[in-house]
C-alpha cells in the first residue's frame, strides 16, 4: 500500500513562503492498493493538483471518500479534472446529512450552483455516481475494504480504516476526543460519561493496531482550552489514540493555518519533550507531497 499526502492543512488553504515546506493546500490523500486502486480521502484543495497527476493514465476510475462536508475537505471537488473527460468514472462516498436530510451527494451539488461555479453538473462529462456511508459498515474497493467510523465534530465526520493485502490505514478527518459535557456530581454525568466511553471504545477499534494512522492534530495544549468543541484534537491526544491503538506509524496531520513551518516544528518539538511515554511512537508531521510506501 502507498499513500500520498495532498494537502495537510487544517480550515482554509495557506500558501505562502511561510508555509512552503510542509505546504499549504487543505486535506486528500491518496491511498493506492498493491492491486493499484485508487482511494481518495476527503477532496480539499490539494485534491486539484492529485486529479491532474491522475490524467496522465485515462480512463480514470477514482473512489473518494468525504469524512465530512466542512469546505476546507470537499473545496477542490469540482476541480477533479477527471469529471471532465467522457469515459471517466467517480464514486463518491460520504454521510448522510441529518440536518439537509441529503446523502453525499449533496456536497456536491451545493458547490455547482450556478452562482459559485461556472460548470452545471449535467455538464461533466466523466460519470459520477454517489454512495452513501452507514457507520461500521465496510464496503469493497477491489481488494480493499473500507470501513466508516463515527467520530466527533460539529458536524457527522466519518474516519476510515481501508484495509487491503494485510495492510491497514486509518484517517481521522476531523476528531476531538469526546469529552463529557457534564459537571461531576451533575445527575446526567454518569450516563453521558457512559456514552461517551462506548464512542471512544468504537473509535479505538477502528484504529487497533494499523500500520500508519493519520489524525487531526490542530492544537497544542496550550491552545486547546479555547478551543473546546470546535471538533479538533491535539498533539496530546494523538499520541494517545497511536499509543492505545498500537498504531505503527503515527501521521499528524490538518496543520493550523497560521502557523508557519518554523511554528510547526517548534510546536511539534514541544509536544514530543512534553509527552516522553510518546518517544517509543513513529510520529511525524504529514508533509504536502510526502509519499509514504508500506
Ligand atoms: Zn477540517
Ligand atoms: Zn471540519
Amino acid at each position: 500500500m502507498k499513500i500520498k499526502f495532498w494537502g495537510v492543512r487544517g480550515s482554509i488553504a495557506s500558501p505562502g513562503p511561510q508555509t512552503v515546506r510542509y505546504g499549504g493546500n487543505t486535506t486528500c490523500i491518496e491511498v493506492r492498493t498493491d492491486d493499484d486502486e485508487i482511494i481518495i480521502l476527503d477532496a480539499g484543495t490539494g485534491i486539484f493538483p492529485l486529479s491532474q497527476s491522475l490524467m496522465a493514465r485515462q480512463p480514470v476510475h477514482a473512489n473518494i471518500f468525504i469524512t465530512h462536508s466542512h469546505w476546507d475537505h470537499i473545496q477542490g471537488l469540482p476541480f477533479f479534472i477527471p469529471n471532465f473527460v467522457p469515459g471517466n468514472v467517480l464514486r463518491l462516498h460520504g454521510a448522510y446529512d441529518p440536518v439537509s436530510g441529503q446523502g453525499v451527494e449533496q456536497v456536491m451539488s451545493v458547490q455547482l450552483q450556478y452562482s459559485y461555479f461556472p460548470v452545471r453538473e449535467a455538464e461533466l462529462r466523466g460519470r459520477v455516481e454517489y454512495v452513501t456511508l452507514t457507520p461500521e459498515q465496510s464496503v469493497r474497493i477491489g481488494s480493499a475494504t473500507i470501513t466508516p467510523c463515527l467520530l466527533n465534530h460539529p458536524v457527522i465526520n466519518y474516519g476510515y480504516r481501508i484495509e487491503a493485502g494485510g495492510k491497514s490505514v486509518f484517517f481521522t478527518g476531523d476528531h476531538e476526543p469526546p469529552y463529557n459535557i457534564y459537571q461531576t456530581g451533575d445527575p446526567e454525568y454518569a450516563e453521558y460519561q457512559h456514552h461517551i466511553e462506548e464512542k471512544d471504545a468504537a473509535i479505538l477499534r477502528g484504529m487497533q493496531g494499523v500500520d500508519v494512522l493519520i489524525i487531526d492534530t490542530s492544537y497544542t495544549a496550550a491552545e486547546y482550552p479555547s478551543k473546546i468543541g470546535w471538533g479538533h484534537g491535539t498533539y496530546a491526544s494523538s499520541f494517545d489514540y497511536a499509543t492505545r491503538a498500537g498504531a505503527k506509524v503515527l501521521y499528524c496531520t490538518h496543520h493550523e493555518p497560521t502557523r508557519s513551518d518554523d511554528a510547526l516544528e517548534a510546536v511539534f518539538r514541544q509536544a514530543l519533550a512534553e509527552h516522553p511515554h510518546a518517544r517509543g511512537l513513529d510520529i511525524r508531521l504529514a508533509v504536502e507531497g510526502q509519499v509514504h510506501e508500506f
